[in-house]
């Protein structure tokens, strides 16, 4: 027979919009301290709309700019790679076949198209190999912005605009007035960060994050004595989640994400956070 408290927790969680994939971590919500946010996905739609195509001095034209970044990015799910991916449709570009496509962990993506070695990435990229890049506005504003190279040479921008989720402020509302600290961890720039803090009034954010430095973020507040959470969507959340005392994927994202967390947000609504960990507390309360 099942536990009266298992059955009564499974059918809350379910009605609340929670898959348990661990029950343990699911009983340990009560005890979060913590919780860190992924931006992009998780606290944000990830709607990713074109903006702005910018090409530099007339390197190339804009439907070539972007019919060079489709091609690269159409080996990718992520939400930059589907913005950029839709907006070609909608010009009707015909997307090119590209190979030896691979990832830049954090950074972006590369790729060979016709020949020519194609790289879309984010500012982080640029500062890192030092590319002298023109004068111009990509790293201004609140839209996330990437490079696009082209045999190295930067050729221009393209900004995306995301969405926050309608549900964000309310889940850190109520995580704050009861007592759980709150943090969000981007790969995305500063601007964008600040802006997504400063409307969901969060406590605290870190950007340009790489994979390996949200799990090292998680791990440093456990060694705080902090019980921490971890809630994100993406591949490079992944190793965070498995560090995270309670790991929450987002129903939306990715599935690497989904198959290392403990528990997973089936409708991608961070206020069921808030439910997870305010109902453990009133669930344990009954049992002792
Ligand atoms: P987040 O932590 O917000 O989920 P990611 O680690 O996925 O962010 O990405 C960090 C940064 O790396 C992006 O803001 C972008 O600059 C760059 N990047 C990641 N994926 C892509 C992509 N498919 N195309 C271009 N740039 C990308
Ligand atoms: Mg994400």
């Amino acid at each position: 027979a099942v536990p009266l408290v298992v059955a009564i927790s499974t059918a809350v969680s379910a009605r609340n919009g929670l898959l348990i994939r661990n029950r343990t971590a699911f009983e340990n919500s009560r005890m979060i301290t913590t919780i860190i946010f992924d931006k992009t996905g998780t606290l944000t739609k990830g709607s990713h709309e074109v903006a702005e195509v910018v090409t530099f001095n007339n390197a190339i034209t804009e439907t070539e700019m972007l019919r060079l970044a489709a091609g690269v990015e159409q080996h990718s799910e992520h939400y930059i790679s589907q913005g950029i991916l839709r907006k070609a449709k909608e010009q009707n570009i015909t997307v090119p076949a590209s190979e030896n496509f691979h990832y830049l962990p954090g950074k972006g993506l590369e790729g060979t198209v016709g020949g020519k070695d194609v790289k879309v990435v984010g500012p982080n990229y640029i500062q890192e190999f030092k590319i002298a890049v023109p004068e111009n506005k990509a790293e201004e504003g609140v839209e996330t912005a990437v490079y696009v190279l082209v045999d190295q040479q930067p050729v221009g921008y393209i900004k995306l605009r995301d969405q926050i989720r309608d549900e964000s402020a309310e889940a850190i509302a109520v995580l704050k007035k009861n007592g759980i600290k709150n943090l969000l961890l981007t790969g995305d720039n500063e601007r964008v960060a600040q802006n997504v803090s400063d409307k969901l009034q969060v406590d605290g954010f870190m950007a340009n994050v790489l994979p390996h430095q949200k799990q090292e973020k998680v791990k440093e507040l456990q060694a705080q004595n902090e019980f921490v959470a971890m809630t994100g969507d993406g591949v490079n959340d992944a190793p965070a989640l498995a560090q995270a005392d309670v790991g929450i994927a987002v129903g939306s994202g990715t599935d690497v994400a989904a198959e290392t967390a403990d528990i997973i947000l089936v409708n991608s609504n961070p206020q069921d956070i808030a439910s997870l960990i305010l109902f453990g507390k009133a669930t344990y309360r009954k049992m002792i």
